[in-house]
């Protein structure tokens, strides 16, 4: 299944921690992972699927994940929404457990199939060697933070209240907020 990697998204614990210290009191903070084009998924952020590579803890971490993003609501308004699928050529994010070998690494998230600025598939790998013996709030914090990254969003690390803030940038919430929400919709409208 692994396909040519076009670009990655490290969630780390160990680096940007300088960037805390500089705080943006704009209405906004989110970014994106292109911020020049825009990349996103193909067909809108609404009725993307995902399938499940693992099972147990980070399996169940992962759905959660996307529960939570399904419940956020901006404007009383769901700015996406995913399913679970058995169909590997219908998934949009492929959802692995995979031992990355660095315990810096939290997850990451690459981007497949590319036309134009739209990718048509994401897959996240949750890195084994740190979350199995860590909480299980910790990994579902931050598969819901990868998953931000397959909608297009980048890091956040000038907010920590907001999901996209990396775990080394000081996250002080496990889900999306109205920062993140904003920032999917002005992505995707
Ligand atoms: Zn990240």
């Amino acid at each position: 299944m692994r396909k040519k990697i076009i670009i990655r998204q490290f969630s780390g614990v160990l680096v940007c921690l300088g960037l805390v210290l500089s705080f943006s009191l704009g209405a906004f903070a989110y970014t994106f992972i292109a911020p020049n084009s825009l990349w996103k998924f193909s067909g809108g952020s609404f009725n993307k699927k995902y399938l499940l590579y693992c099972t147990d803890t980070l399996g169940s971490s992962f759905t959660e994940g996307f529960t939570r993003w399904n419940n956020g609501r901006r404007n009383g308004s769901a700015v996406c929404s995913f399913s679970s699928t058995s169909s590997i050529s219908g998934s949009n994010v492929d959802c692995y457990a995979s031992a990355l070998n660095n315990y810096s690494i939290l997850g990451q998230t690459d981007y497949f199939s590319f036309n134009g600025n739209l990718y048509s598939y994401t897959e996240i790998d949750l890195n084994t060697t740190a979350l199995t013996t860590s909480t299980t709030a910790r990994s579902q914090a931050t598969a819901t933070h990868e998953i931000g990254h397959a909608l297009g969003l980048g890091e956040n690390n000038n907010m920590p209240a907001t999901i996209m803030c990396q775990e080394s940038g000081g996250r002080s919430v496990t889900t999306p907020q109205a920062d993140d929400l904003n920032g999917v919709y002005a992505l995707y409208n």
